[in-house]
């Protein structure tokens, strides 16, 4: 297998020294292709420029040193404790020794053998005599064998005597292995990459070629910033994630801007029959709840169809502003439809807007995957105006009538493609996203870039935010007083627990436990649990029942997280807080402070360590959605944040929506202007080529202009 690869699409295994058993190892990476190779980035660098001398090692200092193994072997050093085992490697380079050691780690034995150079990276320390230094659980390679082994070619400039890259493995696959498999790729594909950005773009941001940037990730020069290489800002990387988000928002603006030649529905509803429902309503609505309801009304009457997402922090009164726009489309004639995550969300959201519209003489009906087809006739023939239900709504054998609305709650559950699929039954709907989840600007500019934007960015008055308290393990008692207090109070409690039930796996408090510790401290009140495990009816059964204050103490899991509003319930307890990501920990919060009563959230924090402790006095501070959302993203990133896989979009390989959120939004600007002067983008061709590939199937990029 030594043909020279052809192209960039040419499979990985052409690659000289890559067989078919590496390439089955490569293949475990996604690596099939010179190309995916190429994109798979270093997850580290390590700086091997100059390795440091043993006797010059610094304690404290995190170094590469290299050297030849002299002594590998397995030692006990606790006389007390026999069954713990070292494994010692004692390194060598002319000028001092240096051991690195690793815990109960014998396999190392078949690894390491006397004679070869090594590698070690690690943070040094003095040993325990205080005379020598040591690195524990070091890093290693193996640079050579100290056989009599063929000379590599090239091999000194791969491993050592630079900075190395440093990659993600699979079993069976050495980093010697893997550097030296991207050396030779990047070799190879060196000449077949070519230029895509214009060059306009190219001068304005000078940025490196595209070829320069793919090569220098991958083994950067001498004269690169170790700590920008390590934290993917080196121009290098800026280029390419600019060039990845850059397609990325060209697939997006080409969304949007087919969105505002599209021609649907224009719903013309003079608001009569919604102004009936404001006066029905025991408050009036906040003036953020009358903005956005002046902006959507503006979208609906438009003949372009509305792509709307309305953002409002729990509580906020979202169900209203859709409940109002959804009358203006049955007031013009047409039927409007919402879509819930859960069925219990669902459910609640029926049952609320039965008893406000019913009054109005309009009929609603639920379609989840236990009501079956009960209304599938009603919804056909139009005997039913408004329709509340699951993903159950976008089954095949539902058919609406004449579908003018579509309100999709709590958005982040579901995607573009779902999205899509909804407005399918109608011609060309009218859209509304409502999501609780505070979106940074940043990432809803990503992942809602095809949608306008709304905010509801006041709660209703008389709402005192919920007041937080952070408690440690050691304060838990205390916690009984405030649910006594809160019983006490005729207030209903939330205690949310991280697991359904216990495990020897870990030590964390379940459901269950938990369920039943609280009936013996509180036998006269009755307690309850919920979790994700029981059946659907079950759920709803108990939900039913704290709603209808059946229940005092609702012991349970996340499952409450989404949406349901109980306004009696003033205490909510999170067991394990630490456990939990911001963003989740003020969704479940939302949960209480929705009634006129004081509300209070007790965070129990287990495990010692300030550090948990510390990124949860935010949510002490704060009960601001936006501002938790920024320190949430910034801690772990779009990802897990959001779950962007689900979204439908295209995974990102380089860029980070984070790190990179300056680049985000200069790219829309980029992208929209690009779009603006040249539709079909005639004038780059090769961005074009390169942003269908990026979005693959996902939709149609460029097929008029
Ligand atoms: P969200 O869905 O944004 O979390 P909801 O629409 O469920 O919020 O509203 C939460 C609670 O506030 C509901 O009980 C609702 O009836 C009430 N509500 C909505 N708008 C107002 C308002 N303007 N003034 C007082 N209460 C309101
Ligand atoms: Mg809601």
């Amino acid at each position: 297998m030594n043909t020279i690869a052809q192209n960039l699409a040419s499979p990985i295994q052409y690659l000289k020294g890559v067989g078919p058993h590496k390439a089955a190892l490569l293949a475990r990476l996604d690596i099939s292709t010179l190309e995916d190779a190429l994109f798979f980035l270093p997850v580290r660098y390590e700086d091997r420029r100059s390795m440091a001398n043993i006797v010059k090692l610094l304690p404290e200092t995190t170094q590469a040193v290299i050297g030849k193994v002299i002594a590998a072997e397995v030692i006990s050093p606790s006389r007390k404790n026999p069954r713990l085992k070292i494994f010692q490697v004692v390194i060598a380079d002319g000028t001092g020794v240096l051991k690195g050691k690793w815990f109960n780690q014998a396999f190392l034995q078949r690894v390491f053998k006397s004679g070869q150079t090594v590698v070690l990276y690690g943070t040094v320390k003095r040993d325990f005599y205080g005379a020598g230094l040591e690195i524990m659980n070091p890093e290693y390679e193996i640079i050579g064998t100290g056989k009599n082994e063929p000379p590599e070619s090239g091999t000194d400039q791969i491993h050592t005597g630079r900075i190395v890259p440093v990659y993600r493995l699979t079993e069976g696959l050495s980093q010697r292995q893997m550097r030296a498999m991207m050396f030779a790729a990047a070799g190879a594909c060196s000449q077949m990459i070519q230029e895509m950005l214009p060059q306009n773009m190219l001068d304005r941001y000078q940025f490196p070629a595209r070829r320069d940037a793919l090569m220098a990730v991958h083994f950067p020069p001498d004269s690169a910033s170790i700590d920008d290489l390590n934290r993917g800002i080196t121009p290098y990387h800026q280029r390419l994630s600019f060039e990845e988000l850059l397609m990325f928002q060209l697939g997006v603006a080409t969304l949007r801007r087919r969105q505002l030649t599209e021609h649907g529905i224009t719903l013309n509803a003079s608001g009569k029959l919604a102004g009936r429902l404001e006066q029905s309503l025991p408050f009036t609505l906040t003036a953020a709840q009358r903005r956005v309801i002046s902006e959507i009304r503006n979208d609906m009457q438009a003949s372009a169809p509305m792509h709307r997402l309305v953002q409002g922090d729990v509580g906020s009164g979202k169900t209203l502003v859709a409940l109002i726009s959804m009358l203006d489309a049955v007031e013009a004639g047409y039927q409007a439809a919402l879509m819930a995550p859960t069925e219990i969300l669902a459910e609640q959201h029926y049952l609320n807007i039965h008893k406000l519209v019913e009054p109005l003489g309009l009929r609603v009906a639920l379609q989840t995957s236990s009501t079956k087809n009960r209304f599938l006739d009603d919804i056909a023939a139009g005997t039913v105006d408004l329709i509340v239900g699951t993903h159950a709504l976008i089954q095949e054998g539902v058919v609406f009538h004449r579908l003018g609305l579509i309100v999709i709650d709590e958005q982040h559950r579901f995607g573009v493609m779902q999205r899509a699929q909804l407005r399918k039954k109608g011609r060309m709907p009218d859209t509304l996203v409502m999501t609780a989840t505070p979106i940074p600007r940043t990432l809803a500019l990503t992942l809602y870039g095809d949608l306008d934007y709304s905010v509801i960015d006041e709660l209703p008055p008389n709402r005192s935010p919920v007041i937080t308290k952070l408690l440690g393990e050691k304060q838990k008692d205390r916690i009984y007083q405030d649910i006594e207090s809160a019983l006490r109070n005729g207030n209903q409690v939330y205690v949310v627990y991280p697991i359904i039930e216990e495990s020897e796996k870990t030590s964390l408090k379940d459901v269950q436990t938990g369920a039943e510790l609280l009936r013996e401290k509180f036998p006269k009140h009755k307690v309850n649990l919920i979790h994700g495990r029981l059946k659907p009816a079950e759920r709803d059964a108990v939900m039913r029942d704290f709603t209808m204050r059946r229940i005092d103490i609702l012991a349970c899991t996340t499952v409450i997280e989404v949406g349901v509003d109980v306004p009696n319930a003033a205490l909510m307890i999170i067991v394990h807080a630490e456990r939990f990501g911001f963003a989740q920990l003020h969704q479940l919060r939302g949960r209480v402070g929705r009634g006129s009563d004081q509300s209070h959230c007790i965070l129990l924090a287990y495990g010692h360590g300030d550090d948990a402790r510390q990124r949860l006095s935010v949510m002490v501070e704060t009960t601001d959605g936006f501002r938790i959302a920024e320190e949430d993203l910034a801690l772990r990133g779009p990802g897990e944040f959001f779950g962007t896989r689900q979204s439908g979009l295209p995974d990102l390989k380089i860029a980070n929506i984070a790190r990179d959120a300056k680049i985000v939004e200069l790219t829309r600007k980029e992208a929209f202007t690009l779009l603006e002067q040249d539709a079909g983008l005639a004038t780059a061709p090769r961005l074009r080529g390169a942003t269908e590939r990026f979005w693959g199937k996902r939709i149609e990029l460029f097929t008029t202009a």
